[in-house]
């Protein structure tokens, strides 16, 4: 008899957090998981190695909404447009306006700084993908198609809003992508649906963000939102305004959803809270999805939060931050020329002001080089204007993960005893402490950008 073998190749993740991307084979059938950006690369060099795949994709299976795990789908509809795409409903709507966004993004970078690559696609391009997509509901198998030898599952993951770990199974062969999964209870999600009616898979592909993170050295959810609302509060009382810079999706949701619920139990200052453009379009798909949320949580109404206005005007500018208030605005990480960029730029030059980190902020971005500035720096928040001197500076950190901690992601790992784990999506440090604490019968394997792995079925 001979060998039936199964290929599984990294085109972008590999070794760390970068353009997701991985291509699984079976004879002539060829899958992808997730599609994603590289979020500290530009132009080109962004992409997955789409040149380093085996063959056409049949079909791509795609976890969330953030670009780092599809943003490369417009892209992908050039090269091949006949594939088919696999998600959840709310996944493919919050896909849908994060993409049209990279457009947007990518049309400004390419004007601003002259990355001639952008843009990598256009908005036909993303109603072009949108148009072979196909949504599936949580906890219901389905065939990739027709043809297909394999048959997939989305269970709930926990991460954001339509967040998915993917199932797949070729006969009894199961192979599991956890895509990014959270452990934890959120503001508004609770953690990923135990995986007890699975009693094991074959491979598992695991993300390991938090894989160096001990949990019991960060404090909880709650504990975080708590000390987050002293600090508020103490720059509320010196008539400040307080800027949280966010990720569009998730963070953004989250954040505001702890913040009122903190002002109604009277621990937080009661005082305006502003979201910004792309953060109010995605909320409104967590209002359209509400079901897909913990129902223990409350989603207050988007119009409970008011609009940010067009802070590019001096006086909405000035009129902003001459009476106390919460602003929480896109980017996280405060790239330039963002709106949290072009706010802090202002609040580091007058008095009175707080600028709150509420996720991850990478070395390499504008955010991390606030955090770690000095009193006199000088900081460059516009890349059309001069640096600017730091004046001011009240400046924090807080830890809210949608991340499982490195227990967690080991315990999943123990209760579905796999063969193989394969880690991705991680700092070396982290996936070597995941990979040194594996204890179970498992091959483990952290495979480079471009490495194959065959597995015997
Ligand atoms: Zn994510
Ligand atoms: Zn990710």
């Amino acid at each position: 008899m001979t060998k039936r073998c199964i290929h599984f190749k990294v085109l972008g993740g590999g070794g760390e957090i970068g353009a997701n991307c991985y291509e699984i084979s079976y004879a002539q059938e060829h899958l992808l998981l997730d599609c994603g950006i590289h979020p500290k690369k530009e132009g080109f060099d962004s992409l997955p190695s789409f040149d380093l795949m085996e063959s056409f994709p049949d079909a791509v299976l795609v976890t969330h909404g953030h670009v780092d795990h599809c943003g490369a789908l417009p892209y992908l509809t050039q090269l091949f447009p006949h594939f088919k795409v696999h998600a959840t409903l709310p996944t493919l709507r919050v896909m849908e306006r994060m993409l049209h966004n990279s457009v947007v993004v990518m049309n400004t970078l390419r004007k601003e700084r002259n990355i001639f690559d952008y843009p990598l696609y256009q908005h036909e391009d993303v109603e072009n993908l949108m148009d072979i997509t196909r949504a599936h509901l949580y906890n219901n198998y389905f065939d990739i198609s027709n043809k297909s030898m394999f048959r997939a599952l989305f269970n709930p993951a926990g991460h954001v809003l339509g967040s998915g770990s993917i199932l797949l199974e070729l006969d009894d062969y199961k192979i599991l992508y956890t895509g990014d999964i959270s452990a934890s209870n959120q503001e508004l999600l609770g953690p990923y649906q135990p995986f007890n009616w699975l009693d094991e898979v074959d491979t598992m592909i695991i993300e390991s963000t938090q894989g160096a993170m001990d949990e019991n050295k960060v404090n909880s959810y709650e504990d975080e939102s708590l000390r987050l609302a002293e600090s508020i509060n103490y720059v509320l009382e010196q008539e400040g305004v307080v800027l949280i810079p966010t990720f569009a999706l998730g963070r953004t949701q989250e954040i505001a959803n702890v913040l009122a619920r903190l002002q109604e139990e009277g621990i937080l200052l009661k005082v305006p809270i502003y979201i910004s453009g792309l953060g109010r379009a995605i909320y409104d798909i967590y209002e359209q999805f509400r079901e897909y949320l913990d129902e223990k949580s409350q989603l207050r109404p988007l119009n409970r939060f008011r609009k940010l206005g067009n802070i590019w005007q001096p006086e909405i500018m000035k009129q902003l931050l001459s009476v106390p208030g919460i602003i929480i605005a896109t980017s996280g990480m405060m790239i330039e020329n963002t709106p949290s960029a072009l706010i802090a730029q202002e609040m580091v030059q007058t008095k009175h002001h707080g600028i709150f980190f509420v996720g991850y902020v990478d070395p390499d971005t504008l955010g991390y080089k606030l955090l770690t500035s000095k009193t006199g720096d000088e900081l460059q928040f516009q890349l059309d204007a001069q640096p600017v001197k730091i004046k001011h500076k009240n400046i924090g950190r807080f830890h809210f993960s949608g991340h499982a901690y490195r227990t967690a992601l080991l315990k999943l790992i123990k209760e579905l005893n796999p063969k193989n784990v394969i880690l991705v999506h991680g700092d070396p440090p982290a996936l070597d402490w995941m990979r040194e604490n594996v204890n179970s019968r498992a091959n483990c394997f952290i495979p480079p950008n471009g490495e194959k792995l065959t597995f015997e079925i």
